[in-house]
């Protein structure tokens, strides 16, 4: 069982990025999130070792996703 790296839950692995995984309302939480609102730094903080991998991950599901949609 994985952790979310947010929250610290243990969790089925959702949003897998290496061996960090980020659980569905944390992703919701990230997603939502707008630089103004509280607690969005600190959240980057966490992020920010993992930004790159987390960016490069979310492009191939994208990727992944139009590509689906397309056929
Ligand atoms: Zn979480």
């Amino acid at each position: 069982m994985a952790k979310c790296l947010i929250c610290k839950r243990k969790i089925e692995s959702l949003v897998a990025i290496g061996e960090q995984c980020i659980c569905r309302s944390c992703e919701k939480q990230i997603i939502g999130m707008k630089p103004k609102d509280k607690g969005y730094e600190e959240l980057l903080l966490q992020l920010k070792p993992l930004s790159k991998m987390i960016l490069s991950s979310y492009e191939k599901i994208e990727d992944r996703e139009e590509r689906e949609f397309e056929e």
